[in-house]
């Protein structure tokens, strides 16, 4: 770790956890230099849904770059792009009734949250974009702007105007509706809250603490913007491409957003890609009013194209069910277990995990002792209170419950520590 240490900038974060280096992946298993074997239970913060060099994806990347294919195309088209475009169109919007156009933006989560936040700008000529505690769209300016964590709105070191907070789902506990109080204040003409341009959400909130928005909070906030001629942008960043279950994150909820935002696991392998999805009457950017140099980034249209094809029958989507059942009788079992403190369980799908809610610390001694027993996991939530499992969706069975356990076993032993230390405090006292 010294070239690190000496080399890198502090800035870096993960690699102070995850203390080794990584040398080969495969779906969720990882390596590091001295030969020592790991399990995945972050994948990429959700960007490698698909696994780590998953085979399938691998060939065709392989056949594209041995065939010349051409990787950097700015925004011009090739036959990659042509095909993404068209499988995107046939295996996941047509079999879901959902009528977008697709913008490349540059090809980062934070690319596609600045480019849905000038757009909806622009159709309604407002400038307030109205966000929720908790939130995180990423770390650009605009992104930051709609971003609730205090830590990393302070690396901003400026003023970061034009949203309004709002409380998200659940925030004053399950009895207070938020979305009524949202309603309220924006049809009080004394609440001081201006009529924003577009409401941006994730139907999950992950960096945010596993935050699991209702199906009917959510309907509630689309006929509120609706009612209004106020965009509704989903954040589907970290939670589209099956990471609650299906494709979309808002599809159980019946929702039909303005504007999606996707990145992480749309590229497929790991490959920097994203899109923004925008309903086909708010497509007013002029030619180049928005651009970028890597919006043309061919190995993830190839990559991308490929990873589509799991959404091709009902497969993949049954498998995460099942595998997510898992990963909850794990996570109650833990919680069930140690009723000494207080926890509770977070998240759906294939991003779950525990919210130690009376000693947040806990979370992060939970993934460190983890990481020893080889599995990466990591915290999330405004004090990293919440430690979180969502492995990539293609994880064997039979390695998930591998993993589950030794997660199930460093729980057991951060809390015999716990229960020593407390101990020791009561004799001194
Ligand atoms: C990760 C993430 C982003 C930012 O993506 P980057 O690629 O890191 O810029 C935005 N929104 C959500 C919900 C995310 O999880």
């Amino acid at each position: 770790m010294k070239v690190f240490e000496q080399l890198e900038s502090e800035v870096r974060s993960y690699c102070r956890n995850f203390t080794t280096v990584f040398q080969k992946a495969r779906n969720a298993k990882l390596w590091d230099a001295s030969g020592k074997e790991y399990t995945d239970f972050f994948a990429g913060a959700g960007a490698l849904n698909y696994g780590h060099n998953n085979p399938r994806i691998k060939q065709k990347l392989i056949d594209y770059l041995l065939d010349d294919g051409v990787t950097h195309s700015l925004d011009m088209a090739t036959m990659a792009k042509e095909n993404f475009l068209t499988r995107f169109q046939e295996l996941i919007l047509k079999p879901r009734n959902l009528n977008y156009k697709t913008m490349f933006p540059g090809p980062t989560g934070t690319n596609t949250v600045e480019s849905a936040m000038k757009l909806a700008r622009k159709v309604t000529g407002r400038t307030e974009i109205v966000c929720f505690t908790n939130a995180f769209h990423g770390m650009s300016m605009g992104a930051l702007s709609a971003t609730g964590n205090g830590f990393k709105r302070g690396g901003a070191g400026v003023y970061l105007p034009y949203t309004t907070f709002m409380p998200y789902d659940g925030y004053f506990g399950r009895l207070v509706n938020t979305a009524a109080y949202l309603e309220k204040l924006l049809d009080d003409p004394g609440s001081g809250v201006d009529t924003p341009a577009a409401v941006i959400l994730e139907t999950v909130q992950g960096e945010g603490g596993l935050n699991v928005a209702s199906d009917a909070w959510l309907r509630q906030i689309e006929e509120i913007c609706r009612a209004r001629d106020i965009l509704l942008i989903v954040d589907d960043v970290q939670m589209g491409c099956g990471r609650t279950g299906t494709f979309f994150s808002f599809e159980e909820a019946g929702i039909e957003p303005d504007i999606v935002c996707l990145s992480k696991s749309i590229g497929g392998y790991g490959l920097p890609m994203a899109l923004t999805l925008i309903k086909p009457e708010y497509d007013v950017f002029n030619p180049g009013e928005h651009n970028g140099t890597f919006r043309g980034n061919n190995l993830g249209f190839i990559a991308a194209a490929e990873a589509l094809e799991y959404w091709a029958d009902a497969k993949l989507e049954k498998e995460i069910a099942e595998k997510a059942d898992m990963i909850n009788g794990a996570l109650s079992k833990m919680v069930n277990e140690h009723r000494e403190i207080e926890a509770e369980l977070r998240g759906k799908g294939f991003i779950q995990g525990i919210a130690f809610t009376g000693e947040p610390e806990l979370a992060s001694k939970l993934c460190a002792a983890a990481f020893e027993r080889g599995i990466i996991m990591e915290t999330s939530g405004p004090r990293d209170e919440v430690a979180k499992l969502m492995p990539p969706l293609t994880i064997e069975k039979e390695l998930l419950e591998r993993g589950l356990a030794e997660v199930v076993e460093a729980m057991n032993s951060i809390m015999s520590a716990f229960k020593q230390e407390e101990k020791e405090l009561q004799l001194q006292s």
